[in-house]
């Protein structure tokens, strides 16, 4: 009997490793391509970057542009993309858990971060800066001795500014919502994070302005997994950030956005 089935189970055994050795490894790019979607973490509360439209409930932004011509580049067509909402805090580990192909989301690029992810080349250059009321009590940093600073947990101002300031109070927020409710219900003396978006809530609310001058240069880079597996989607989104500074479209994304 079992001699009458060697042959068989021989042939069968042949047949499953041929086709084991056919299937291959997708790295990350292979993967965005075979999927025909690119999926992207971006903010939803950090005007103009990522922020949801009221109008279209869309998330839209200078950063969502970024992500959708890197999804045009990749994929030929703008709206082949899935959009995440992301936070300070969660963003990182949305990323490096595979939840995100990759970070569009006012991610300054630091030495800190870069033990963790990889960034593409900076498109945009933000400062840290504090907004304050126009006609209030503080018109410097110096004044914010002793007062009370907002900041998001998990931002580079949540972990520098105390070092600016370090008289301070700072209350921690998980979003920028809460963050700004909170500073409109007068439960802070300054709002601090990086001017960029500081100017989205000043646009908004124009009893506000933003201390002068920036405190840090914060250089914004696109979040990718690191390692070989994901060097030909850093070589694509680079190559499409590379295009965009050159051909006038991060220039043209400044003056859609309002961005200063
Ligand atoms: N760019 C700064 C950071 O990466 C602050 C802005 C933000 O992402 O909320 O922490």
């Amino acid at each position: 009997m079992f001699r009458k089935l060697f042959p068989i189970f021989i042939l069968f055994m042949a047949v499953f490793l041929c086709s084991c050795g056919k299937e291959k490894h997708l790295n990350q790019f292979e993967k965005i391509v075979e999927r025909d979607k690119l999926i992207v973490g971006v903010k939803s509360d950090s005007k103009p970057f990522g922020y949801i439209d009221m109008n279209t409930l869309d998330i839209v932004g200078f950063d969502v542009d970024i992500a959708k011509r890197i999804a045009k580049d990749i994929l030929g067509d703008e709206n082949k993309i899935q959009l995440i909402p992301v936070t300070p805090e969660n963003r990182i580990e949305t990323l490096t858990s595979g939840k995100v192909d990759i970070v569009v989301a006012t991610m300054s690029i630091t030495k800190q971060r870069q033990e963790v992810i990889d960034f593409s080349e900076p498109y945009y250059f933000a400062g840290q800066s504090a907004a304050v009321l126009s006609n209030g009590k503080v018109q410097s940093y110096s004044d914010l001795n002793n007062k009370k600073i907002l900041v998001v947990l998990g931002t580079t101002a949540a972990t520098d500014i105390k070092k600016t300031i370090p008289g301070a109070f700072i209350i921690g927020y998980k979003n920028y919502t809460e963050l700004f409710d909170s500073f409109k219900n007068l439960r802070g003396d300054a709002a601090a994070t990086d001017d960029a978006i500081l100017a989205g809530f000043v646009m908004d609310n124009p009893d506000y302005k933003i201390l002068n001058p920036r405190l840090t240069i914060e250089p914004y880079g696109v979040g990718i997994r690191k390692g070989q597996d994901s060097a030909a989607l850093k070589y694509a989104v680079n190559r499409t950030i590379s295009n965009m500074k050159s051909d006038g479209s991060i220039n043209a994304l400044k003056q859609k956005w309002f961005v200063y």
